[in-house]
C-alpha cells in the first residue's frame, strides 16, 4: 500500500520517489509506504492552493457549506473503513475509532459548514464624525496545517474545516506515523467535489516536508499541533517571517479530586482521563492529586479498577488499552517507569511490557499507576502522554492549587467537588485554557479551545478558529 501526497486534486509519487515505512502498531509490521515528500513537494501543493484561491475565496458561503457537509456525509457513510485504518494505524481500539475520532472527523466538517453562514464581523458608527466604519474578515491565503499522531483524523479536520470554510487554501500534512486516514480523506475530498487545490495533502516528515512549510514564505499562517518542542522550533522559524501561528501543543494536566465529589462518578471518569486513547491525549489527566482524607479509598478503588483494563489487540471487543502508537514511543514510556524508581516513586500498578499472543512484536503497556511524594519529580513534570498517571494526596485547597498550576503546561485542569465556591476559585486561579468541572472531555465545538504557558498560544474551536484563518481588515467611510 503507498500513500502518495493528494496535490490539485490528484494522488502523485513525491518528486524524488522516495518512501518511508508506515508501522502497523499491533504487530509492529511495517504494512505501508508513505511519500518521503520534499520542499519541492510542497512548492508544487503551494502553488495549486495558489492557484485556486481566487475562485475558493470568492465561493458563496452556500456552496462552501454544501461541500464540508458533503465531505462530513462521507466521512459518516465510511465510518468502518476509517475505522479501521485508524485501529490499524495507531493502534487505538476499533471501537474508541468508530465511536470518538470518526464521528468527531465528520461532526469537524458539519460544525463548520454550519458556522461559517454564521459568521460575521463588526461595524462601528462614529457617531459625530459622519463615519462609519465596518469589519471585513478576509480569508488569509494559502495556509499550512500540521498535526500530530494521538488523534489523527479527528485533529487534521479540526484545523481543515475551518480553514477552508474560510475561504483559504490548504496545504496539510499529517504525522508521518500515522498517515491513513488523511490519505483516505483524499479520496472523499474528490468524491464530495472539493475544487481541485483547496486542500492539498502532503506526506513525509516533520523535520523535511513539515518544516517546508512553515519555511514557505508565501504560506502565511501555520496552525500546529503537536509536541512543546517543536511548537518552539516552529515559532522560531515562523516569527521573523511574521506568520500567523497557532500553536496547540503538549500538557501535563492535574485531576484535582476534594472529598465532597459524586465519588462513583469520579472514579468512572478518572479511569478515562488517565487511559483513554492509552492516555494519548493531550487532554488527559495524568497527575491526580486527593485529597487526603479520600486518598486510601482512592488509591485502593482506583487500582482496582485500573486491574481490571484489558490491554489487547485493538481490534477485539474487549481491548480497553491498545497499542502504543510507535515503538519509540514504547521505549520512551517505559524509560519514566525506570525514571520514576530512581526518583523514589512507588509503582502502585502496571510498569511492564505486554506481549499478546500472536501480536508478540506489537507496543502494548500495562496501565501505570505511579505514587509520588514530591510534584516537582520528573513524572510530575515532564509529558509522558502514556498510559503512566501520578496519585499524590493533598491537604488544603491552596496546596492543591499550587500544586496544579506547579508545570509549564497550561492546558487543561479536571476539577471533582460540589463545592460552588470552591468550583469558581479553582476556575479563576487554573492556569490553564480549559478547566473541566466534574465531567471530562465533554465538547461542545463552539468553544473556545486551547492552552496557557507551555501548551501554546492561540485557540481553536468554534468562532475563534474562524478568527484564525481570516484577516480583519477596517473600512472608515466617511460621508457629509
Ligand atoms: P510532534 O511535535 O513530534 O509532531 C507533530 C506534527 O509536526 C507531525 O506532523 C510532525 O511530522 C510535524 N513536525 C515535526 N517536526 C516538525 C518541524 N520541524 N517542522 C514542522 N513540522 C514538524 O508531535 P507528536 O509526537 O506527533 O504528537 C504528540 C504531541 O502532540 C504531544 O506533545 C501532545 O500533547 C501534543 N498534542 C497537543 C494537542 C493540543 O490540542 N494541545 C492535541 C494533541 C496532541
Amino acid at each position: 500500500m503507498k500513500i502518495q501526497n493528494y496535490i490539485n486534486g490528484k494522488f502523485e509519487n513525491p518528486i524524488n520517489g522516495e518512501f518511508i515505512d508506515n508501522y502497523n502498531p499491533s504487530n509492529g509490521e511495517v504494512y505501508g509506504q508513505i511519500a518521503n515528500s520534499t520542499s519541492e513537494d510542497v512548492e508544487k501543493a503551494y502553488e495549486a492552493a495558489a492557484k485556486a484561491f481566487p475562485s475558493w475565496s470568492n465561493t458563496t458561503l452556500e456552496e462552501r457549506s454544501k461541500i464540508l457537509s458533503k465531505i462530513a456525509n462521507l466521512i459518516v457513510e465510511k465510518l468502518d473503513i476509517l475505522a479501521e485504518a485508524e485501529s490499524k494505524d495507531n493502534g487505538k481500539p476499533i471501537s474508541l475509532a468508530k465511536q470518538i475520532d470518526i464521528p468527531r472527523a465528520a461532526e469537524n466538517f458539519q460544525f463548520y459548514a454550519n458556522a461559517i453562514t454564521q459568521f460575521s464581523s463588526e461595524a462601528h458608527e462614529s457617531i459625530g464624525l459622519n463615519a462609519i466604519n465596518f469589519t471585513l474578515r478576509q480569508p488569509i491565503g494559502v495556509v499550512g496545517c500540521i498535526s500530530p499522531w494521538n488523534l489523527p483524523l479527528y485533529l487534521f479536520t479540526w484545523k481543515i474545516a475551518p480553514a477552508i470554510a474560510a475561504g483559504n487554501c490548504v496545504v496539510a500534512k499529517p504525522s508521518e506515523v500515522t498517515p491513513m486516514t488523511a490519505y483516505l480523506l483524499s479520496e472523499i475530498l474528490n468524491e464530495a467535489g472539493l475544487p481541485k487545490g483547496v486542500l492539498n495533502i502532503v506526506h513525509g516528515l516533520g523535520t523535511s516536508t513539515g518544516q517546508a512549510i512553515v519555511e514557505h514564505p508565501n504560506i502565511k499562517a501555520i496552525s500546529f499541533t503537536g509536541g512543546t518542542k517543536t511548537g518552539a522550533h516552529i515559532a522560531r522559524i515562523a516569527a521573523p517571517m511574521f506568520k500567523k501561528l497557532s500553536l496547540e501543543l503538549g500538557g501535563k494536566n492535574p485531576n484535582i479530586i476534594f472529598s465532597d465529589c459524586d465519588y462513583d462518578k469520579m472514579l468512572a471518569t478518572t479511569i478515562r482521563t488517565s487511559f483513554a486513547n492509552q492516555g494519548q491525549i493531550c487532554l488527559c489527566g495524568s497527575r491526580i492529586f486527593v485529597e487526603a482524607q479520600i486518598y486510601e479509598r482512592f488509591k485502593r478503588d482506583f487500582i482496582k479498577e485500573v486491574k481490571k483494563l484489558k490491554v489487547g489487540h485493538p481490534s477485539k471487543r474487549k481491548t480497553a488499552i491498545g497499542a502504543l502508537v510507535s515503538k519509540e514511543h514504547l521505549e520512551k514510556i517505559e524509560s519514566f517507569v525506570a525514571i520514576a524508581e530512581n526518583e523514589g516513586a512507588r509503582i502502585l500498578c502496571g510498569g511492564l511490557e505486554v506481549t499478546v499472543p500472536g501480536f508478540e512484536n506489537g507496543y502494548y503497556f500495562q496501565p501505570t499507576v505511579i505514587e509520588v511524594t514530591d510534584n516537582s519529580c520528573r513524572v510530575n513534570q515532564e509529558e509522558i502522554f502514556g498510559p503512566i498517571v501520578s496519585i499524590m494526596p493533598f491537604k488544603t485547597d491552596a496546596e492543591a492549587l499550587q500544586l496544579a498550576n506547579d508545570t509549564k503546561y497550561g492546558l487543561s485542569a479536571t476539577l471533582w467537588t460540589n463545592n460552588l465556591n470552591r468550583t469558581m476559585q479553582f476556575s479563576k486561579q487554573l492556569q490553564t485554557g480549559i478547566v473541566w468541572v466534574n465531567t471530562w472531555m465533554l465538547r461542545d465545538l463552539r468553544t473556545p479551545f486551547g492552552g496557557k504557558k507551555a501548551s501554546g498560544i492561540g485557540r481553536e474551536g468554534g468562532f475563534e478558529a474562524l478568527r484564525f484563518f481570516t484577516e480583519p481588515k477596517n473600512i472608515c467611510i466617511h460621508y457629509e
